[in-house]
């Protein structure tokens, strides 16, 4: 793909990349697609390496190790997905603490988006301090390391936020049966919370994911889903502006919303400022943005999708895309699709 320019991405031939300075070889099983790749591809967002014009695309992967050098950590066979974002080279405070994901200035790369080839190839290689490990069992599954790693530091963040008091969650709301709506619910169940999850379809297979996770599905308007469900915690996933405000009234005394969605610029909403104001101190209420994720929330995704239930998690991947179409596996129409992946071998875990 040329970032910024729309109608360049295709499949085509590189040589192989070759390990260097103790990195692993990493063969390429799977490419799971998202928005942020969608919008690279239309040309609206993306920065190729330095130098040229073209990027390999791809974040979110699985892979299967070929090649580990001694000492690293990983073997042979090792089911692995990369990090995708690495530190600026300054560093920034935070991105000199390992939290890379809250960088300040900026100069951060991240592979497949900005300025580093992504995981879209058959062979790729990555230093072992950016790999994390995959449970076997999760085969085709662990494609969801990145975007649970997204939603992992989401929980972090709301139960930070919380700790600044007394803080016993009971009910939370997450809006959005995509697949980081979805994930997040998964985390709600594991932490013992009572999970609602909303969103418009009621067809499909959404309303029967968020059932057999043991949650309560939602497609009712939101205020009325508010009312009946009085969330301690909002995990907003849609990044609609109308959701995201009676999300943020809505919400129970002391209630926490994270802001997982990204928006479009220039969508405006009327807005009762004063009384969106009074509520949020009158309710100490709080507000949290949540991004990316550094090592301690991938690490912490693995975790949580290798408790999950493997049969639920490859329901959530609803559609493969052989590598030879994976062009149209970026304007595909919305639908009853979750989690649409490219596989980049033939013979799939
Ligand atoms: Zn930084």
């Amino acid at each position: 793909m040329e970032p910024g320019r729309q109608g360049t991405v295709r499949v085509e031939g590189l040589p192989d990349p070759e390990p260097r300075d103790g990195e692993l070889l990493v063969q390429g099983l799977a490419l799971g697609v998202c928005g942020t790749d969608k919008e690279i591809v239309r040309g609206e967002y993306g920065w190729a390496p330095p130098g040229r014009d073209r990027l390999v695309l791809g974040h979110e992967s699985l892979g299967r190790v070929l090649e580990a050098p001694q000492g690293s950590g990983f073997s042979a066979g090792d089911l692995v997905a990369g990090v995708v974002r690495r530190p600026d080279p300054e560093p920034c405070g935070a991105c000199a603490h390992a939290e890379w994901d809250m960088c300040r200035n900026g100069r951060y790369t991240e592979r497949g988006i900005k300025e580093v080839d992504g995981y879209g190839s058959e062979r790729w290689t990555v230093p072992p301090a950016y790999a994390v490990r995959v449970a076997d069992h999760l085969g085709l599954a662990g494609v969801l390391t990145e975007p649970t790693s997204v939603v992992a530091k989401a929980w972090e963040q709301v139960q930070r936020v919380g700790e600044r008091a007394w803080f016993a969650p009971e009910r939370v709301l997450v809006t959005g049966a995509g697949p980081i709506g979805l994930l997040a619910a998964m985390i709600g169940v594991q932490r013992g919370l009572e999970v609602h999850v909303l969103d418009r379809v009621t067809d499909g297979p959404k309303p029967g994911l968020v059932e057999q996770l043991g949650a309560t599905y939602h497609s009712e308007p939101i205020d009325k889903a508010l009312d009946a469900v009085n969330p301690d915690v909002v995990i907003e996933g849609t990044g609609v502006p109308d959701l995201v405000f009676d999300a943020i009234a809505g919400t129970s005394s002391y209630g926490i919303v994270c802001l997982t969605g990204v928006s479009s610029r220039g969508r405006t909403v009327q807005v009762d400022g004063g009384g969106l104001n009074r509520e949020l101190v009158l309710e100490n209420d709080a507000i949290v943005g949540s991004v990316n994720a550094n090592l301690r929330h991938y690490r912490a995704a693995a975790d949580a999708l290798a408790a999950a239930d493997p049969d639920w998690l490859r329901g959530l991947v609803t559609t493969r895309i052989p590598l030879d179409d994976a062009p149209s596996a970026f304007d595909r129409p919305p639908g009853d699709e979750v989690k649409v992946v490219i596989a980049l071998t033939d013979d799939l875990p």
